[in-house]
């Protein structure tokens, strides 16, 4: 019995594993204790989210889009230190394994070198992985990142950053509320807490339930409950697909603080180079996305004009593919001959006007058919009735 309990603890993580536990066990011992002796304040309340807030957009756009995607460049020293600062306070690892690990859950999703797979369950992708010992940073896979001193110095002496960074604003509420009782219990424990599962939900939720609007080619959805919760990273199945673009949320209604956030940077001058991906790949990934889906839901279905729908789907779906490409490809030349004033502005206009006629009728014919498809009734559904 004792070696197979030895068995079990062997790849056991102590220390990630026991600050889980013991934080958790402190939490749920804490919370009540203050809540019968005191009221949690506004004001306590309020920092623990600002906090919360704060150190969650460090995560999302400093050890994601920053140091993991390199999906934009920060030519200002303090901005990465507060980056840092926040991260460390999220209290995720320092900046180099979190980025280490991502890289690798980019290039490997959804198989057993992915560190925390869906694969493995629900709940091994959103907590238990850290229960496990990781393997050793493998320096190629972040060798820019180990050029960065900064970086180096959080990697070399996290404890006391990530102690620091959650001291002092901690020390800070409550001195500034006379109620450091309440500052520990709500600003660090709970605040961490949320965001922590918030942050998981990432590598759990957002891996199994929401919908595969860009690729189908991995587990990544799209989830827009996630989104409220992780500053914008809810768009997963997007961001999956086109890792390197800093939006993750593309379009401009799309919740997404983190893109709004590092689109300030770049307004007052603190940030350059931000990664977009080009609108007519995007339209094109999904538009072949779709046919995937359309094609699978007719398989798996009966219908007597299968091979007709088929036919439809793939030549109203190619169609659109090709007519997406030209119409931006003229707006591009539109714009440029707007801006030089050239003679045939008015022919290009015209010509724009006549694609996005045949455009519409195909987006229309492509509703239809998506409409009538998804009603088919699948071919279990059919046996078993
Ligand atoms: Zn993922
Ligand atoms: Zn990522």
């Amino acid at each position: 019995m004792f070696s197979r309990l030895k068995d079990y603890f062997k790849d056991f993580n102590w220390v990630s594993g026991c600050f889980i536990i013991g934080y958790h066990s402190l939490l749920l011992a804490l919370v009540p204790l203050y809540c019968y002796f005191f009221t949690p304040s506004w004001t306590i309340l309020t920092f623990a989210f600002i906090f919360y807030f704060i150190s969650g957009t460090s995560i999302t756009a400093g050890y994601h889009r920053f140091y993991s995607h390199q999906s934009y460049k920060l030519n200002n020293k303090f901005i990465e230190f507060l980056l840092l600062f926040f991260g460390s306070m999220a209290t995720q690892g320092s900046a180099l394994r979190w980025s280490h690990d991502h890289r690798i859950h980019h290039a490997h999703i959804d198989t057993d070198k992915d560190p925390y797979s869906v694969k493995k369950g629900f709940w091994y992708a959103h907590l238990f992985w850290m229960f496990k010992k990781q393997p050793e940073i493998d320096t190629k896979i972040v060798s820019d990142l180990c050029k960065n001193k900064m970086v180096m110095f959080q990697e070399n002496h996290y404890l006391f950053c990530m102690l620091f960074a959650n001291i002092v604003p901690t020390v800070l509420v409550g001195w500034l509320t006379g109620d450091f009782f309440g500052a520990f219990v709500f600003v660090w424990l709970f605040r961490l807490f949320f965001l922590h599962h918030s942050t998981w939900f990432i590598n759990s939720l957002a891996h199994y339930w929401g919908h595969q609007n860009y690729s189908r080619e991995h587990s990544a959805v799209d989830n827009y409950i996630i989104c409220m919760l992780t500053f914008g990273e809810g768009y997963h199945n997007y961001h999956h697909t086109f890792a390197s673009d800093y939006r993750n949320g593309i379009r401009w209604y799309h919740y997404d603080p983190t893109k709004w956030f590092i689109w300030i940077l770049y307004k007052l001058g603190f940030a350059t180079n931000l990664r977009r991906t080009q609108e007519s790949r995007i339209t094109k990934q999904m538009l072949l996305n779709h046919k995937t889906e359309l094609l699978e839901k007719l398989k798996n279905s009966i219908s007597s004009k299968k091979q007709d729908l088929e036919e439809k789907v793939s030549e109203c779906t190619d169609t659109l593919v090709q007519k997406m490409a030209e119409i931006h490809q003229l707006l591009d030349l539109y714009k440029e001959a707007k801006k030089a004033k050239v003679a045939h502005v008015k022919e290009l206009y015209k010509e724009i006007k006549q694609l996005k006629k045949i455009l519409k009728m195909k987006w229309k014919e492509l509703h239809f058919l998506t409409k009538s498809i998804m009603r088919l009734q699948p071919v279990a559904m059919a046996a078993s009735a």
